[in-house]
C-alpha cells in the first residue's frame, strides 16, 4: 500500500486511508473535519492508517480545537434520538441527573455524533446508557422543539420491547421501570406524555413543540393529523 508522510505530525500513513493529500487521517480530521480512522494500534503504530500517534506543537497547543469544530450558532437545532425502552406496560425510564431536562423523568437517548444516522445513535445511547445490546429498534416519529434559546432540537424517536429486567445502573441519572398510567404523576417534559402515548399505540407522529424563553411549552402540534394538542 502507498505511505506518504504527513505534513502536519510527520507520521507516515496509508496514502488511501486519508481524505487529504498530504495529511494523515488523524491530522486531516483535527484541522478540516474529515472522518477520522477508527485507529486500532499494535506496535505503535494503527493497523488500519498506519498513524504512530504523533502530533504536531501546534496541534498540541491549539485549544479546544475540537470545541470549535462542533460549536453551533445559538439557536440552530441540534439532532438527537430518545429511545423508548417499553416492558408490558412499563418503560424504563432515566431520571436526569443533568440537563437539558435535568430532574426529569425521560426515556434515554442523546445526540448524533458525526455521520451516524438516527438509528445507529439510538442502538449506540441504549447501549451506553443501560448496557443493553439491541440490533434494532422501531421508528416511531420525530419531535421538533423550538424556543427563543439553545434549546432546540429535533428529535427521532424509537422504541423497542425489551424482556423485564433489574433496572441497570446509569451515568446519567436513576434508571426506573415506570408504568404507563403513572407518568402524568411524576415530573416529565411535558411532551413526551404524547410521545409515550402514540408511540404505544403504534400511531406515527412529527411533533411540533414551542417554547417561550422559560422553556414553558406554549403550544404542540401533532402535523400528520393535522391536531393541536392539549398541554397539561
Ligand atoms: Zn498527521
Ligand atoms: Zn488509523
Amino acid at each position: 500500500m502507498e505511505k506518504r508522510r504527513c505534513d502536519e505530525c510527520e507520521s507516515t500513513y496509508f496514502a488511501t486511508r486519508s481524505e487529504m493529500l498530504n495529511l494523515c487521517p488523524e491530522c486531516a480530521h483535527q484541522l478540516y473535519g474529515y472522518e477520522n480512522c477508527k485507529h486500532t494500534f499494535k506496535d505503535g503504530r494503527c493497523t488500519k492508517c498506519y498513524w504512530d500517534g504523533s502530533t504536531s506543537e501546534y496541534l498540541k497547543t491549539r485549544p479546544n480545537n475540537k470545541a470549535k469544530l462542533m460549536k453551533l450558532p445559538l439557536g440552530i437545532k441540534k439532532v438527537s434520538v430518545l429511545c423508548i425502552l417499553q416492558s408490558g406496560e412499563q418503560f424504563l425510564l432515566l431520571k436526569r441527573k443533568n440537563p437539558p431536562n435535568q430532574g426529569l423523568y425521560t426515556p434515554v437517548g442523546g445526540k448524533l455524533d458525526p455521520f451516524e444516522t438516527p438509528l445507529q445513535a439510538a442502538l449506540r445511547e441504549t447501549k451506553e446508557e443501560t448496557g443493553i445490546e439491541l440490533d434494532d429498534m422501531t421508528f416511531c416519529g420525530i419531535l421538533t422543539e423550538t424556543s427563543p434559546t439553545k434549546y432546540n432540537w429535533i428529535c427521532y424517536t424509537y422504541l423497542a420491547e425489551i424482556p423485564y429486567q433489574e433496572a441497570p445502573p446509569c451515568d446519567e441519572g436513576t434508571l426506573e421501570w415506570i408504568a404507563f398510567d403513572v407518568l402524568s404523576e411524576l415530573p416529565t417534559p411535558k411532551t413526551d406524555w404524547h410521545i409515550y402515548d402514540y408511540s404505544s399505540r403504534g400511531q406515527s407522529f412529527i411533533f411540533e413543540a414551542e417554547y417561550d424563553a422559560d422553556l414553558q411549552l406554549l403550544k404542540m402540534k401533532e402535523l400528520l393529523l393535522n391536531q393541536d394538542l392539549l398541554i397539561q
